[in-house]
């Protein structure tokens, strides 16, 4: 296997100590070294890259991916895609997050059952560039629930992106199905959403023995549950029987706060600040509802979020900065300014978020003993930013300050030749 050293980075290293001068060795797929500069053998049999002047961080980390949609203003134009095509794009895209800095992703539901599966599976065996992949199953949603798109006079076929499931005994069974096919997540959409009109944020709309049933088959096979919660009752429901990844938690009131900071060593909270900052500045320009009215739900969605997030990190809670990507105003490659705006809307500092998006990243990958530090043992996902993040967060949505980028000891982006020198003296000697 190859060997690669960083030199003289400046060196965040995903723990919250402030960064520090550093030699890191590279060794095959793991981190072998982390030291001072100086303390390594002055030539080592590996690639040398020069860092000065930049920083060497652990690779960014998604929490809400959404691989297979596809950039469109309308969940109904997803099912429109042959899969065929739907792969094509869902890998397209698993590039285009590694180009951009992520390195892992865990996915918040797929659009057709065996996507991520199938693109997690092909970068696992090295057959197309992507990051590490949680594939998660297709939403299970209530009848008429969110995702639900069925209309009485027409036959749906397999087109559907969301599975309707009703009582514990279908939603037990799409679970396993989606276990059989080989996901990681399961995606239950307990609470209804600002998007649906119908059926608005503050309604409950799984009951409680159809999360139980869920939970239950996530226990059995070791599977992670992730839920689109944005009702305080669907985050309670959500706590009380394991579901350990909750998004948006709009509406959390003092009760489910509690229970959340209860079990924060357990629970990740991810509220997708872009995709309701987009839906209210931008949607309306590709022909979504945007009267005043709607556009009223969406800001009160947003400022109900921004006061449940302050009060989650005061209680401290693991609060992702992670944005549902994947729509027309909101498309993929531009994660990283999420992390921008949990520091401009949620008081977050800049080390704070990055820690999120970095270690507590490695820890909802199910990872967090090898992945989402720089550290010795742990997996050589990083990237080498050019200038300082902790000074200016947005140097992380210009991929062209994205120097290189490594996922397990091999470049995805190679530093320029000029970075890079060979040292190979000490076989030679
Ligand atoms: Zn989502």
């Amino acid at each position: 296997m190859s060997s690669t050293l960083f030199r003289n980075a400046s060196l965040l290293d995903g723990s919250g100590a402030a960064p520090f001068r550093a030699d890191v060795l590279v060794d095959g797929t793991r981190i072998v070294e982390v030291a001072h500069p100086g303390q390594l053998p002055s030539h080592i049999d590996a690639q040398t890259i020069d860092c000065e002047g930049a920083t060497l961080m652990s690779g960014l980390i998604e929490p809400h991916t959404h691989l297979s949609f596809v950039d469109q203003a309308t969940p109904e134009a997803f099912n429109t895609i042959p899969v065929e095509e739907h792969l094509l794009l869902t890998l397209k895209h698993a590039k285009l997050y590694l180009d951009s800095g992520y390195t892992a992703c865990f996915s918040a539901a797929a659009t057709k059952p065996r996507l991520d599966v199938v693109a997690r599976n092909a970068i696992d065996r090295g057959e197309h560039p992507g990051p590490r992949l949680r594939a998660a199953s297709v939403q299970f949603t209530v009848t008429g629930g969110v995702g639900d798109l069925r209309q009485m006079h027409l036959d749906p076929g397999e087109a559907m992106f969301t599975l309707p499931c009703d009582g514990p005994f279908e939603f037990r069974r799409a679970a396993r199905e989606a276990c059989r096919e080989g996901v990681d997540v399961l995606k239950i959409v307990p609470s209804g959403d600002t998007s649906t009109p119908a059926l608005p944020s503050l309604r409950t709309l799984m009951s409680d023995d159809e999360v139980a049933a869920v939970c239950e088959v996530a226990r059995a096979h070791q599977k992670v549950v992730a839920a689109h919660a944005r009702s305080a009752e669907s985050v309670k429901m959500c706590v009380r029987n394991g579901v350990s990844v909750i998004y948006h938690a709009t509406y959390a009131d003092e009760e489910a706060l509690d229970m959340l900071e209860a079990h924060k060593d357990s629970i990740f909270v991810a509220p997708a600040l872009s995709v309701t900052i987009t839906r209210l500045r931008d949607a309306g320009k590709f022909g979504l509802p945007s009267s005043d009215a709607m556009k009223k739900r969406v800001d009160t969605d947003l400022q109900s979020t921004i006061a449940c997030m302050k009060s989650l990190k005061r209680r401290g809670v693991k609060v992702l900065p992670g944005g549902d990507y994947g729509f027309k105003w909101n498309p993929h490659g531009n994660n990283a300014r999420d992390l921008t705006y949990f520091v401009e809307l949620l008081g977050y500092t800049p080390m704070e978020v990055i820690v999120g998006a970095t270690r507590w990243g490695g820890e909802i990958m199910g990872m967090g003993d090898e992945l989402g530090l720089v550290r010795k043992g742990f997996l050589a996902d990083m990237l080498l930013v050019d200038g300082d993040p902790l000074a200016d967060l947005s140097i992380l949505e210009d991929r062209n300050r994205l120097l290189a980028i490594m996922k397990g000891g091999v470049f995805h982006k190679a530093p320029e030749p000029g970075m890079a020198m060979k040292h190979r003296l000490r076989t030679a000697a």
